[in-house]
C-alpha cells in the first residue's frame, strides 16, 4: 500500500535490534485517516470471506482492527495482555514471548467472544518473528473458529515470521513488506523509498 510505504519513508525511524519506531502516525499518535484506508484496503482484500469477527491483539492492533470492523461491519475482539499463566476455565490463553519487550506475556480471551461459529480475520500493526501470530492463532484453534486470514500492517519479512505462516497455506496480506533495514535503510520487498 503505497501511502503506508511512504509513511514509513518519510517518518519511520530504524531503532537498534532491527525495531521500527512508527509512533507518529501508528503506535502512539495515530493518523486516523491512514488507519482508515488501511481497514478499507482489508476490507477490499478479505471481502468474500464471510468475516463474523476481526481478532487482535492490544495495544496497537486495536485501531487497524477497528477501522477494518467498520467496514465489514462486524465486532473486534483483542486478546489481552497479562502477567498471570492460570486465568481460570473462562479464557483462552496463549504464552508469547514480546519481540519489542524481550519478556513473556499471556495472552488471553474471554471464551464469551469467540467460539466455533466464528469465521475470523486476525490483524495486526507488526509482524515479525510470528510470535504474537502464534498465539493468536493459538487462541482461535481453542475455540474452534476458523481462520479466513491474516491482515498485517507492516511485515518485516526478514524476520521470517510471516513466511512460516504461508508455507502453512495460512493466507496473509501485509500493506507494506520491509525487506530489510540495514544500517537504517528501509528496503521494501517491491518497491525503495518513494
Ligand atoms: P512478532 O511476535 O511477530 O515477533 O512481533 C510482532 C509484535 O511485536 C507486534 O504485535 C508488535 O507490537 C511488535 N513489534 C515487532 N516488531 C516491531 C517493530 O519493528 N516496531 C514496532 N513498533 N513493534 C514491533
Amino acid at each position: 500500500m503505497k501511502l503506508l510505504e511512504e509513511r514509513i519513508c518519510k517518518e519511520g525511524i530504524v531503532l537498534p535490534g532491527n525495531v521500527l519506531k512508527v509512533d507518529m502516525f501508528l503506535n502512539h499518535q495515530i493518523d486516523v485517516k491512514l488507519i482508515a484506508e488501511m481497514g478499507k484496503e482489508f476490507y477490499r482484500i478479505f471481502s468474500n470471506e464471510h468475516i463474523t469477527k476481526i481478532l487482535t491483539v492490544e495495544a496497537s492492533g486495536i485501531p487497524i482492527a477497528c477501522a477494518a470492523a467498520a467496514f465489514f461491519d462486524v465486532p473486534v475482539v483483542f486478546a489481552k495482555k497479562g502477567q498471570r499463566k492460570n486465568m481460570g476455565p473462562d479464557f483462552y490463553t496463549a504464552e508469547v514471548f514480546s519481540f519489542t519487550k524481550g519478556s513473556e506475556y499471556t495472552m488471553h480471551v474471554s471464551k464469551s467472544y469467540l467460539s466455533a461459529a466464528d469465521r475470523v480475520l486476525i490483524i495486526d500493526d507488526f509482524l515479525a518473528n510470528g510470535a504474537a501470530l502464534t498465539g493468536l492463532t493459538d487462541i482461535l484453534g481453542q475455540s474452534g473458529a476458523s481462520l479466513a486470514g491474516v491482515g498485517i500492517a507492516i511485515e518485516k519479512v526478514f524476520q521470517g515470521g510471516g513466511d512460516k505462516f504461508r508455507s502453512r497455506g495460512i493466507p496473509i496480506s501485509s500493506l507494506a513488506m520491509i525487506a530489510s533495514m540495514d544500517n537504517g535503510e528501509i528496503v521494501f520487498r517491491r518497491n525503495d523509498c518513494y
